[in-house]
């Protein structure tokens, strides 16, 4: 690759990465504030030794900084010459600032990036009881947000059962007036939802056209009263036309992910992110629901 020497440059590390929104995204934010910056997509394969040689292209290359998702956002944290104690927390980085030095810092914006857009959509998970689908990365990251937001019950629902209580049991070390429970995937969800006001979808489930998908939610019991948030956000997904049909809120995911963007566009440059600008870019490009 060949840059001007003072164009600087961040990106996207993750397989796959080429759907991703973000370099429109953040394109269009640099070029609103007429900065000299490229987002650009890097593609690493989860194979042995592909993340270290990224992390030191990184650097080698005088990158200003980069995002991180799946299936690096855990392994990445052995890479990195510090990590915020909100990463640390959750155990996964999304965001990586790279200081003039060269060293790498990484943040998770994630967490931040759901409750910002939880309140765009007037929604405070203080006090309330909520349910979360799935272990994963992104769960964590909800999870953490979620018990640090002073949410009274979370139940954690998952197809590996074990990795929902790895998770819950992290979680109850460092918060503890937050309930925390676990139930299996699917079987724990007709129960679940009964006594919860919050639903988050924190897996790829509703992502393709699969009817094993539907089923799952088809005649789940949901009212007014609950809030259903999928952080999947390039459709809707089955779990949102269930809400929607009920009558409940039904919130996609795009907000979370213009969020963290914009969060990690201010860590990189100091400067403040034209977020309409950047929702407008991630709605384009992703096909994604506003
Ligand atoms: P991840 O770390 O791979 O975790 C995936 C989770 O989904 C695991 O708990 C897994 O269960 C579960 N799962 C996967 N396929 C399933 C299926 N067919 N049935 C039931 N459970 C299933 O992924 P992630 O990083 O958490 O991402 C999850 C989703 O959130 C993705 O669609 C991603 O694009 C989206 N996301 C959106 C944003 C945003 O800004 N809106 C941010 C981050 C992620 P097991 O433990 O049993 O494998």
């Amino acid at each position: 690759m060949s840059e001007p020497a003072d164009k600087r440059l961040v990106g996207l590390i993750g397989w796959p990465v080429e759907h991703s929104p973000s370099p429109a995204m953040h394109n269009a934010a640099f070029e609103a504030l007429e900065l000299d910056w490229e987002y650009v997509l890097l593609p690493v394969e989860p194979r042995k030794g592909r993340l270290v040689a990224a992390v030191e292209e990184l650097r080698a290359m005088g990158f200003a900084g980069a995002n991180v998702t799946v299936p690096h956002k855990e392994s990445i944290m052995d890479h990195l010459d510090g990590t915020s104690a909100a990463a640390r927390s959750i155990g996964a980085v999304n965001t990586i600032r790279i200081t003039p030095a060269g060293a790498l810092m990484g943040d998770n914006t994630d967490y931040l990036g759901f409750l910002a857009d939880l309140r765009d959509h007037g929604v405070d998970p203080s006090g309330m009881d909520a349910l979360v689908i799935g272990a994963g990365g992104s769960a964590r990251a909800i999870v953490h947000a979620l018990a640090s937001s002073g949410a009274r019950r979370i139940v954690i629902l998952n197809r590996t059962p074990g990795r929902a209580e790895g998770l819950a049991e992290s979680i109850r070390g460092r918060i503890r007036y937050t309930i925390l429970e676990t139930a299996p995937f699917p079987d724990g969800l007709t129960r679940s939802i009964e006594s919860t006001r919050l639903v988050v979808n924190c897996t790829p489930i509703g992502l393709t056209d699969d009817p094993a998908d539907a089923r799952h939610f088809d005649n789940i019991d949901l009212g007014e009263n609950h809030v259903v948030y999928d952080l999947v956000y390039t459709r809707a997904t089955p779990l949102l036309a269930r809400a929607a049909r009920c009558g409940a809120t039904a919130i996609a995911g795009l907000g979370m992910l213009v969020h963290q963007g914009a969060l990690a566009f201010e860590i990189w440059t100091g400067l403040k992110p034209p977020i309409d600008l950047m929702r407008s870019a991630a709605v384009s490009s992703s096909g994604g629901q506003p």
